[in-house]
């Protein structure tokens, strides 16, 4: 095989093997959790925790329950514009000023 078929042939394979691979669409920005998301009322998640009922989550109720927000709860990794991800609710950002019933503090 000449020099000039080799580079052929291996620039074909090349070709061939990238068209295998498959595309992965990764979303740069989730859209951010509303309050009115089911899950969102099914854990009582307010993108303003001063605006959560405490008397129906006492947990966030008095001096240590004022302490927990989004932004310091264990299942939390902070993004862009005050918002991030939060492992329990895939697929969509939630305010890192938020919190919901099931904030877990950081150890
Ligand atoms: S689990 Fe944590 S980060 Fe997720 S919404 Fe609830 S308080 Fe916020």
């Amino acid at each position: 095989m000449t020099q000039t078929r080799r580079n052929f042939f291996h620039a074909g394979i090349a070709l061939w093997t990238a068209s295998l691979v498959p595309t992965v669409t990764i979303a740069a920005n989730p859209p951010e959790l509303q309050e009115s998301d089911p899950i969102a009322v099914a854990l009582g998640y307010k993108k303003d925790a001063a605006t959560v009922d405490t008397t129906k989550y006492p947990k966030r109720a008095g001096a240590t329950g004022a302490t927990q927000f989004c932004s310091n709860c264990a299942l939390y990794s902070a993004g862009a514009d005050g918002l991030g991800g939060c492992t329990a609710i895939p697929g969509k950002q939630v305010a890192g000023a938020g919190w919901c019933n099931a904030w877990i503090p950081t150890s």
